[in-house]
């Protein structure tokens, strides 16, 4: 065992993770795609992720978008009800 470290106050940095609510695996927030529900209450894709409002967390992949819808865990993840056609602008979003 040495005493202490070379440079006294070591820190890991920890990369945020944040869990796909389509799969449900966790990965990188940076590998991720930030759905924004706005004060207003309207369901977007955040790509900047620095829009405000309650954010959940999907793959870059509409197949996970599919899962979140089906199992309505983007709905309750945001707290709102998601009409079709915002789920077809958020896929549309994905795949563009
Ligand atoms: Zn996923």
């Amino acid at each position: 065992m040495s005493k202490g470290s070379p440079n006294g106050n070591e820190r890991i940095k920890k990369k945020p993770e944040r869990r796909c609510v389509g799969c449900g695996e966790t990965k990188l927030k940076t590998e991720l795609v930030r759905i924004v529900r706005s004060p207003e209450g309207e369901v977007t894709v955040d790509l900047t992720g620095k829009k405000s409002g309650r954010g959940a967390y999907l793959c870059h992949d509409p197949a996970c978008l599919k899962k979140a819808r089906k199992s309505r865990r983007l709905e309750s993840a945001l707290s709102c009800a998601i009409p079709d056609e915002v789920y077809a602008g958020l896929e549309a979003d994905l795949i563009g």
